[in-house]
């Protein structure tokens, strides 16, 4: 079936998103394929998830070994993966203990869940306070949800209590939100849906000591900067600030729907037995591709990867903005393979993508206004030299906003 015979389905999905009219069949590597047969260098990523790109073959064998061996047995038992990838993920982040889940949002509830129950159980029942920072994404659960400072996501929605919010990248801001009855701080090493925001180095480790002065705990959500995508294993490492807890997700099962929390030992005690739980989580299937994805990202050398053709995308992104004759592109900003040119006030970022579709590329947008590319970790020099190439084409085209 083509594209059009199968768009006649799509009534039935609730709409929700804004899809564009190709229906995607079948992915390898950096390049994807839609119903008709139409290719397109996959610069969108699946939104920060592929890892090892589309359908890696040592990927895929994993999974389909494992689909015919174990697929699901519940938090009843262990499984051999399972125990088999938390050794791996603990030694291979630092944390020492881990929670699986299987999507971002729930590794951030559990989260919110850890940093709240821990102080309850250490007997400082008055923290229950919840700093977040502006413009941050955590996900669409009702506690996730909360944590994100974005009112538009919000709106008519049911919140969590004792949440305030700080500007990103603020110390001052900060200081002032920390209090003795905060539980805890969470942060994305680099805000990414908010349009791709490195903060200063300093900011973390000024935020790191303001939660150490005044007993609050300090987490990080590395679902998007987790994994490689920014240049290093996680996004933390370029601060070098080590946060009590963190959540991972997306590339952590490069498609396979897989999320994390990492926990350090001295939070290990915040979850007694019964305080938390979920029937997929950690089962054998994601985890054997936890497992593949690790072993791949060694192999291949894929953390350095993202650096190495991260550091030239951004470069051509960098010599992209500044060319006085494309107007619309105004700022490149990003680490690694998490990139993105801010486009200027009067055009639309939507067009921008529109227009790289019609030249074979797809990316996404953050922040409104950002077109981001969040590549395979495993693509090339000459693929990003060709995703740089159909914006620089695009962006002529673009019209002004009416
Ligand atoms: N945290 C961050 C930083 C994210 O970027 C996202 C997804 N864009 C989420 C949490 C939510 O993850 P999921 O969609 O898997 O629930």
């Amino acid at each position: 079936m083509g594209n059009r015979e199968l768009l006649e389905h799509a009534s039935h999905l609730l709409p929700i998103y804004r899809q564009p009219p190709n229906v995607m069949a079948r992915g390898e590597g950096s390049r994807i394929w839609d119903a008709d047969g139409r290719e397109f260098l996959d610069y969108s990523g699946g939104i920060a998830v592929l890892s090892v790109g589309h359908c890696h073959p040592k990927l895929s064998a994993a999974i389909a070994k494992q689909a015919a061996t174990l697929m699901h047995t519940s938090n009843l038992f262990y499984t051999d993966k399972e125990l088999l990838f938390a050794e791996a993920l603990t030694r291979r982040t630092g944390f020492s203990h881990v929670y699986f889940g299987s999507t971002g949002t729930e590794a951030n509830e559990a989260l919110i869940k850890l940093g709240r129950r821990w102080h309850f159980e250490h007997g400082h029942r008055e923290r229950t306070g919840i700093v977040s920072t502006w413009k941050s994404f955590h996900g669409r659960t009702l506690g996730a949800l909360t944590l994100t400072g974005q009112p538009k996501y919000q709106e008519g929605m049911p919140l969590i209590s004792d949440v305030s919010y700080v500007k990103y990248d603020d110390l001052a801001a900060m200081d002032a939100a920390i209090t003795d009855q905060t539980a805890f701080v969470i942060l994305e090493p680099i805000q990414a849906e908010g349009g791709i925001l490195a903060p200063s180095d300093a900011y973390l480790r000024g935020v790191r000591e303001l939660c150490d002065a005044r007993g609050a705990l300090l987490f990080f959500d590395e679902v998007q900067t987790g994994f490689g995508r920014t240049g290093y294993f996680l996004g933390r490492e370029h601060s070098g600030v080590m946060p009590d807890a963190c959540s991972l997700a997306k590339g952590i099962g490069g498609g396979f729907p897989l999320s994390a929390m990492m926990v350090s030992k001295k939070l290990s005690d915040g979850l007694p037995v019964g305080a938390h739980g979920t029937t997929f989580g950690g089962n054998p299937l994601a985890c054997a591709a936890g497992l593949a994805i690790l072993e791949i990202m060694e192999e291949e050398n894929l953390v350095e990867n993202a650096r190495v053709v991260g550091a030239h995308l951004g470069e051509q992104l960098d010599a992209l903005a500044k060319d006085a004759s494309l107007p619309a592109a105004v700022e490149r900003r990003g680490r690694g393979l998490l990139q993105g040119v801010r486009i200027a006030p009067e055009y639309d970022a939507r067009d921008v993508l529109f227009a790289m579709r019609e030249e074979g590329v797809l990316a996404s947008v953050a922040g409104g206004d950002v077109v981001r590319l969040a590549p395979a970790l495993n693509t090339t020099r000459a693929e990003a030299d060709r995703a740089v190439e159909a914006i620089r084409k695009a962006l002529p085209r673009v019209a002004k906003k009416a």
